[in-house]
């Protein structure tokens, strides 16, 4: 992933470069990574050969590598439980190791209480995991007697190793939470906000399938106080929207309007509305993914595409904002697609979170 990796110079001064409180390999790359893509940058594979030739290392050296797990707990307080999967690195075993670590404590607490058939169990329990863990990372080796040896007592400390530095990384998340310092720093991508660009139907309100009554409309939950934080922050708020069912005749344009002036009420005031009234097959530049309404809403606050976040629940939303070089931020819900949230770069549980981000300073 990252022994040959080039970046341009100006992509890595809008996401301020290596967040420094990674002090180990591959965290620090794929935070650098999921930076630089979450601020609509791409990243391309190349077809140059990099020869990396493993480093001469002592015996414990895979036991020592476990110290990584601690950067894991900033990496998911950051991007979420799905970071692995956003930055595509393989899977870590951690409840695996939880479930071998259980079976030594059960056995020393059995061994303590005299428990002898109950020791045994659970002490065997903690062998054969042990054991398969050691013949799958010697899986492909040359087996000499030393490696083998190797491979067995590491097996046995890289899982309460792994558990442990997972710990004191939540730990460290969790107090530097406390003294104001959280988990998403980049006050120099973040500094560069000027306009929120909201999708309409199931981020700001309920999805209710080509609305066109104003009674059915429900804000979701925080929609109300994010807008209001963000222009109490001096950043502004828009709206675009794809209502498709007008073209397809479903809804008029006023129905629509009449439904959008009631969100403003409820949710806003918003500064500007913006509405794609096509279909797929109008071909048009505005109906996202298109860039079209992104690009109208940053002209019409006077500020450039790459200065605006777009917030939707769909992969739609997120394209777009990638379309227009803006930050696209994913908050799904139920009906979001899961492929939607592996492909988004940015995922965040609700507005309130969405709104935190931003304000980070
Ligand atoms: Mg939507």
């Amino acid at each position: 992933v990252t022994a040959d990796l080039a970046y341009r110079r100006a992509s890595l001064e809008h996401v301020g470069g290596f967040d420094e409180r990674f002090p180990r390999a591959y965290r620090e790359n794929s935070d650098l990574a999921l930076q630089i893509i979450g601020a609509g940058y791409r990243i391309v594979q190349g077809r140059r050969t990099t020869r990396h030739p493993v480093a001469r290392a002592d015996w414990m050296v895979s036991v020592r590598k476990q110290a990584g797990n601690a950067d894991d707990a900033l990496m998911r307080a950051r991007y979420g439980r799905a970071w692995r999967t956003r930055a595509r690195t393989s899977p870590t075993s951690l409840l695996g190791y939880l479930i071998t670590c259980a079976f030594l404590v059960g056995a020393a607490a059995a061994v303590c209480r005299g428990r002898r058939r109950g020791s045994l169990a659970f002490g065997l329990g903690w062998m054969t995991r042990t054991a398969c863990f050691a013949a799958r990372r010697l899986r492909g080796s040359r087996r000499t007697r030393r490696e083998v040896a190797t491979m067995i007592v590491t097996s046995a400390l890289i899982p309460p190793a792994a558990l442990a530095h997972r710990v004191r990384g939540e730990i460290r998340v969790q107090r530097d939470a406390r003294r104001g310092r959280p988990a998403h720093r980049r006050d120099t991508a973040r500094a560069g906000v000027r306009a929120v660009l909201f999708d309409r139907d199931g981020t700001l309100v309920h999805d209710v399938p080509y609305n066109g009554d104003p009674s059915v409309v429900r804000p979701v939950d925080g929609a109300r106080t994010a807008v209001a934080r963000l222009r109490a922050a001096g950043i502004g708020v828009a709206v675009i929207t794809n209502q498709s069912g007008i073209s397809r005749g479903l809804l008029t344009r006023s129905q629509v309007d009449a439904v959008n002036r009631c969100i403003d009420r409820e949710v806003g005031p918003l500064d500007h509305w913006f509405v794609c009234p096509h279909d797929d097959g109008d071909h048009c530049t505005c109906r996202k993914p298109a860039a079209g309404l992104v690009h109208r809403a940053a002209a019409s606050f006077g500020v450039r595409p790459s200065e605006c976040v777009v917030v939707g629940d769909t992969g739609a939303d997120v394209e777009a904002a990638a379309a227009a070089g803006a930050r696209g931020v994913l908050v799904p819900n139920r009906r979001t697609r899961m492929e939607e949230v592996r492909a988004a770069p940015e995922v965040l549980d609700d507005l309130a979170a969405v709104v935190d981000r931003i304000l980070a300073r």
